[in-house]
C-alpha cells in the first residue's frame, strides 16, 4: 500500500452535536508517511502562525498609522493656529537685526485688499516689525482686525495729513506725515535694525527683506514699473555707482523711488534732524539729503549689484465707493456683514 493510501476506519458522522469527544479519524499510515503528515501539520501550523502574525502586524501597523494620522491632523490644526498667530514664523533668533517696515495707508475701497496682500507677504519675513500708519484721526477697526489676525509684530499708528498740506498747490505729499510718524516711533523705540518705507500698494518679493536686513548704513536696489523707463535704479559699473537711471532725474541728488532704499536704524539715530519733507516729488531726495553727511558714493548696492528687481511699484485701479445698501431689503442677510468690510 502506498504511503498516501490512507484508510479511514471510523467516521465523524456520530460526532455531530455535543458528542465532540467521539470525533476521531483513526488513520493507519506507513511510518514515513506519518512523519511526512506530521511535518505537513507542523508546516501548516507554522504557516497559520505566520499568517496570524502578519494579520496582527498589519492590523497593528494600520492602527499605528491611524493614530499617527490623528496626531498629525491634530498637530496640523495646532500648527495652523500657531501659523495664524505667526509665532513660529516670527520667533527669530535675537541676533538677527529687525527690519522696521513703515507703511502709510488710508481709507479707500482698495485699502483692505492692499493691506491683505502686503500683510501676507510680510508674514513670510522673520524678525520684522511693521509700523502701519493710517492717514486718519483714529485707527480703522477693520485695519486693526486685519493686523491682529496676521500675527506679524506691528504697531498701529495714526498721522492724519495736516489741513495745511491739503491746500498745497499741486498734488499733496502723499504718505509723508505717516512716514515721519514712523521715523518718530523708531527714534523712541528702536536702537538697532533697518528701516524701510513700504507703501501699501507695491508688490514685494520676500527676498528683498534680506537685502534690507543686511544694510549697514544706506542701501539701494532697482524698483520695477516706474515711470517711462519702467524702472528706477542706480547704474552700476564694475560694482560701483556710476549714476542713476530714472525717468525723472530733475534736480534730485538721489533720484530714486521710495521703495528703492533702506537706512540702518543706528545711522538714522546719529542724525536727529533727518525727516521727510512735505515737498511732492522730492520726498525721497529730501529725506536722503537730510541724512547728511552722506554721499551717493557711500550707497551700498544690493540685489546682486542692482541686477535683480525685487520690488515693483504697482498701482491698483481706483474704485468708486460702493453704492449704499438697501437696509430694508437686506436687513436679515449676509450683506449687512459684507457691507462693513467694503468702502
Ligand atoms: N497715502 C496716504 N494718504 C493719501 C494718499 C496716499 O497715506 O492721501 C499712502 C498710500 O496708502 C501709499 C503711499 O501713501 O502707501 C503712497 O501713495 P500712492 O500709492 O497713492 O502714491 P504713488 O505710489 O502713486 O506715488
Ligand atoms: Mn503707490
Amino acid at each position: 500500500m502506498a504511503y498516501w493510501d490512507i484508510q479511514v476506519y471510523g467516521t465523524a458522522a456520530e460526532s455531530c452535536g455535543d458528542n465532540l469527544k467521539n470525533w476521531s479519524l483513526p488513520l493507519r499510515l506507513q511510518p514515513h508517511a506519518r512523519r511526512l503528515l506530521t511535518a505537513c501539520w507542523l508546516l501548516a501550523a507554522v504557516a497559520l502562525l505566520l499568517l496570524l502574525l502578519g494579520v496582527f502586524r498589519s492590523d497593528y501597523a494600520s492602527q499605528r498609522r491611524a493614530a499617527a494620522l490623528q496626531r498629525c491632523s491634530r498637530a496640523a490644526v495646532a500648527l495652523a493656529f500657531t501659523a495664524d498667530r505667526c509665532q513660529l514664523l516670527h520667533s527669530a533668533p535675537p541676533q538677527q537685526r529687525t527690519v522696521y517696515v513703515i507703511t502709510p495707508t488710508y481709507r479707500r475701497p482698495e485699502q483692505l485688499a492692499e493691506l491683505t496682500r502686503l500683510a501676507q507677504t510680510l508674514m513670510h519675513v522673520p524678525a520684522l516689525h511693521w509700523l502701519v500708519v493710517e492717514d486718519a484721526a483714529r485707527t480703522t477697526p477693520a485695519v486693526a482686525e486685519l493686523l491682529a489676525r496676521t500675527g506679524v509684530r506691528y504697531d498701529h499708528l495714526v498721522a492724519p495729513m495736516p489741513e495745511e498740506c491739503n491746500i498745497l498747490p499741486g498734488s499733496k505729499p502723499r504718505g509723508v506725515p505717516q512716514r515721519n510718524r514712523g521715523l518718530q516711533w523708531i527714534r523712541a523705540n528702536a536702537s538697532r535694525g533697518v528701516l524701510y518705507f513700504a507703501d501699501d500698494d507695491n508688490s514685494y518679493d520676500i527676498r528683498l527683506f534680506e537685502e534690507v536686513r543686511s544694510t549697514e548704513r544706506v542701501a539701494m536696489w532697482p524698483v520695477g514699473l516706474i515711470g517711462s523707463y519702467g524702472i528706477s535704479t542706480p547704474v552700476v559699473v564694475d560694482g560701483r555707482l556710476a549714476g542713476f537711471y530714472d525717468g525723472w532725474i530733475s534736480e534730485r541728488k538721489f533720484p530714486v523711488d521710495m521703495a528703492g532704499f533702506a537706512v540702518s536704524v543706528e545711522f538714522l539715530l546719529q542724525r536727529p534732524n533727518a525727516f521727510m519733507p512735505y515737498e511732492t516729488g522730492f520726498e525721497e531726495d529730501g529725506f536722503l539729503k537730510s541724512l547728511a553727511p552722506f554721499e551717493p558714493n557711500e550707497i551700498e548696492l544690493k540685489a546682486n549689484n542692482c541686477s535683480k528687481v525685487l520690488v515693483w511699484h504697482t498701482q491698483t485701479k481706483k474704485n468708486e465707493p460702493s453704492a449704499p445698501l438697501d437696509i430694508k431689503k437686506y436687513n436679515n442677510t449676509n450683506l449687512v456683514l459684507l457691507k462693513k468690510q467694503i468702502v
